[in-house]
């Protein structure tokens, strides 16, 4: 055989024989020896066996079908109207039609989204906003940038959301929201949310920003609180590059949010006459057509592309979960539909013979399968801090509400904590490949299991 026809797949295995040729030669411990000898298919990749993955590439991100998409994006781009106008109007009209919700609104992103949607609900300095630990940082820089007050309620350990049980215990005369977060994809317990706002008063701001078409009890996410929040950057289920959408069945609230989003210049029900000026504060974090364009053509796959990642979150689970040390993540009896943007489980290395996170994960990307440790603790940030040292917010609060110490002890969260340790994350273009894929990442996980010994040996040299 030619070297030009070589494929992908021999090379790996030459050169996989090559190094666990030059380890040997180098005088390995007698256990890799042995890990040798059990052959290359059943060796882990990192100790010179053969990966478990060995294809080419996983499903790229993000994908575009050249011939509709492109023809949709050069129509805008011909026309020369790229501010916003119609297009942006029938995406949002699509992305409201394919929630099921009255109104939605496009902006420049999901941090945006989230920006105006707590301003629109007029929460401001003075206020608290009850927020998961476990989720990306623009949950909570939108409840600072309002100048409002984060407040950590922990996870439930077992689906990874905020925890229902820990709210009320967070709710103080100053509370004016919970921001449930659907992390990963997956939804937070919105049943138990929803009943506990309502018997508090409190508005429910939905952080949907990764959990696009996720279900409860059959209704969209994002639709189900007073307000709900999407993104559309490049890594998410919907990608448009940037965007983000503000969803809600309140007309008034969206007539707000649309002035608040241009220059608070009247819109609807957000009172005054066109043209007679601005009479609310806002800012401008308009839509272009472009990527409404974009996103138009985006839409079109989602559906399918969502089953077939619950498909394959759902198989891959099965294969795992009866491996030692490995728990994957649960869904409420409630969840109709998952969005795995991300799919998650738990590593305890107690039972892969103390094998670290961070050993394990290399030894997996070694295999071919892409992953990585998630989140860090978010409510120990030094951003936190740095924003209470600020004038407004020396203002607004009484000194031992901003002593970051005191804060820091009434925002302890040890089960996020825990799942920040454990965690392992597969990104959501994985579950767009075959049932083989998810076998092999499956066999990758096998074959650390029972070589863990030999990797730690390793490792550690
Ligand atoms: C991505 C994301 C955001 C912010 O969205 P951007 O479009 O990146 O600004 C907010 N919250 C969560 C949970 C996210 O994953």
């Amino acid at each position: 055989m030619s070297k030009a026809s070589q494929t992908r797949r021999e090379f790996i295995k030459t050169n996989s024989l090559a190094a666990a040729g030059a380890m040997i030669a180098v005088g390995a411990p007698s256990t890799l020896l042995a890990g040798a000898r059990i052959g290359k298919t059943a060796a882990p990749a990192i100790l010179g066996g053969t990966p478990a993955w060995t294809k080419e590439k996983w499903p790229a991100w993000p994908r575009w079908n050249p011939e509709t998409d492109e023809k949709q994006l050069l129509e805008v781009m011909r026309s020369g109207v790229w501010s916003r106008a119609g297009v942006v109007t029938e995406f949002e009209k699509a992305w409201a039609s394919a929630l099921g919700v009255k109104r939605s609104l496009a902006v420049v992103n999901g941090t945006n989204a989230l920006v105006t949607a707590i301003s629109q609900f007029k929460i401001q300095a003075g206020d608290e906003v009850l927020v998961p630990p476990y989720t990306f940082i623009a949950t909570v820089s939108a409840v600072l940038s309002n100048g409002a007050m984060p407040v950590f309620v922990d996870i439930d350990p077992v689906t990874y959301q905020m925890d229902p049980a820990k709210i009320e215990a967070k709710i103080t005369p100053r509370t004016k929201a919970i921001m449930p977060v659907h992390i990963l994809g997956l939804p937070a317990d919105m049943d138990k949310i929803m009943a506990i706002a309502k018997k508090h008063n409190l508005v429910v701001i939905e952080d949907a920003c990764q959990a696009h078409l996720a279900e409860v009890n059959k209704q969209k996410v994002g639709t189900i609180g007073h307000a709900g929040c999407f993104s559309f950057q490049n890594s998410k289920n919907l990608p448009i590059g940037e965007g983000g959408a503000v969803v809600s069945n309140d007309d008034a609230f969206m007539d707000l949010c649309f002035s608040y989003t241009n220059f608070g210049n009247p819109y609807g029900s957000a009172v005054g006459a066109v043209g007679a000026g601005a009479n609310m504060q806002g800012t401008k974090l308009r839509f272009s057509e472009y990527q409404a364009a974009i996103g138009l053509a985006q839409l079109k796959r989602l559906d399918a592309e969502t089953t077939t990642r619950t498909e394959n979150a759902t198989y891959l689970k099965s294969q795992i979960k009866d491996i030692p040390g490995i728990v994957p993540y649960q869904l409420y009896d409630s969840v109709t539909r998952a969005a795995f943007h991300l799919f998650p489980f738990r590593y305890k290395q107690e039972a892969f013979k103390g094998l670290s996170r961070a050993a394990f994960l290399k030894a997996l990307s070694a295999e071919g399968v892409p992953c990585s440790s998630g989140y860090t603790t978010l409510n120990t940030q030094p951003f936190i801090a740095e924003t209470f040292s600020s004038k407004g917010y020396k203002s607004a609060y009484p000194k031992e509400m901003l002593d970051i110490k005191k804060y820091n002890e009434l925002n302890k969260c040890p089960e996020n904590d825990l799942l920040c340790s454990e965690a392992v994350w597969f990104t959501q273009n994985m579950l767009l490949g075959t049932k083989s894929d998810m076998d092999d990442i499956a066999s990758a996980i096998q074959k650390i299991h029972k070589n863990a010994e030999q990797i730690k040996t390793l490792s550690k040299k």
